[in-house]
């Protein structure tokens, strides 16, 4: 697909941070912006359940909802899941430039809008991305975000990963063996991210997905140097002057 473009993620300013944090935003106080976390993994693995999840446990995290032309299942809801678009619509929008990345997964078209990501970005939350490897990779190539963390779920076994998808019952049989033909090619993949979690037991790998989105908000990338030297005042030779 096309349209992909690279993205400048506007300046995060400090006192918002501070407010937010205050709220129980996302950070500690030092926190310079929103951090990016993108999950891959073959589908049926607990992508999905692991990010809703997620989500109840830790505040001011958000998932970006993504276009697709893939139609809607049972439950899901337009704006919420996904946004359901038309094969024209996405091919509009790929043109136009819209999307940060995108690609065909499964024999439909997914993308991540730019303008939907930055906006959220910029009220300083962090977000999840749940998008397939292809999309990982134009991300990672193209560096847009470069303090992004790549984060890869693996099912404990391919026939796991069966079990789940059929037991899941949202797709055809079809849709199921050309999802499980997929797999093997994403996992291939998994060397690209900086991090793998075994979703076998649910909470294990909660705890280890909410470990490194924690870890991760303590990292020096993501401090707000213009905070530190502020609240410290840093530029000063003499705190306590006699
Ligand atoms: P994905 O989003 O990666 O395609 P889902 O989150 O939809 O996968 O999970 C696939 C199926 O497996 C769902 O029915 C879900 O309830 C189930 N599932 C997810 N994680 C686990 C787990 N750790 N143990 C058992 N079943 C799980
Ligand atoms: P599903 O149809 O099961 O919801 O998702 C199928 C695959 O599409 C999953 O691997 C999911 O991560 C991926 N996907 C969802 N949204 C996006 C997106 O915006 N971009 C890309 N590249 N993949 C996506």
């Amino acid at each position: 697909m096309s349209g992909i473009h690279n993205a400048d993620v506007p300046e995060q300013a400090g006192d918002q941070e501070m407010e937010k944090d205050r709220q129980g935003g996302p950070a500690s106080s030092m926190k310079a912006g929103g951090g990016l976390f993108i999950i891959s993994a073959p589908s049926g693995a607990g992508k999905t359940t692991l990010g809703r999840e997620i989500m109840k446990m830790i505040k001011g995290l958000r998932e970006s909802v993504s276009y697709t032309t893939r139609k809607p299942r049972a439950g899901e809801r337009d704006g919420a899941d996904y946004n359901f678009i038309s094969r024209e619509e996405f091919v509009l929008m790929a043109g136009r430039g819209e999307f940060l990345e995108s690609a065909e997964v499964h024999g439909n078209y997914y993308g991540t809008s730019r303008k939907d990501l930055e906006s959220i970005l910029a009220g300083g939350e962090d977000v999840i991305l749940d998008i397939d490897t292809q999309g990982a990779r134009q991300l990672k190539t193209k560096a847009p975000f470069p303090g992004a963390v790549y984060i890869f779920i693996l099912p404990p076994s391919l026939d796991v990963l069966r079990q789940r998808l059929t037991a899941r019952n949202t797709e055809g049989e079809a849709q199921v063996v050309l999802r499980l033909q997929n797999a093997l090619g994403e996992i291939r993949e998994y060397e690209m991210y900086d991090y793998v979690i075994v979703n076998d037991r649910l909470d294990d790998a909660l705890e280890r997905l909410k470990a490194v989105i924690m870890a991760d908000r303590s990292a020096l990338k993501r401090v707000d140097r213009a905070w530190v030297n502020k609240n410290f005042n840093l530029s000063k030779k003499e705190v306590f002057p006699e």
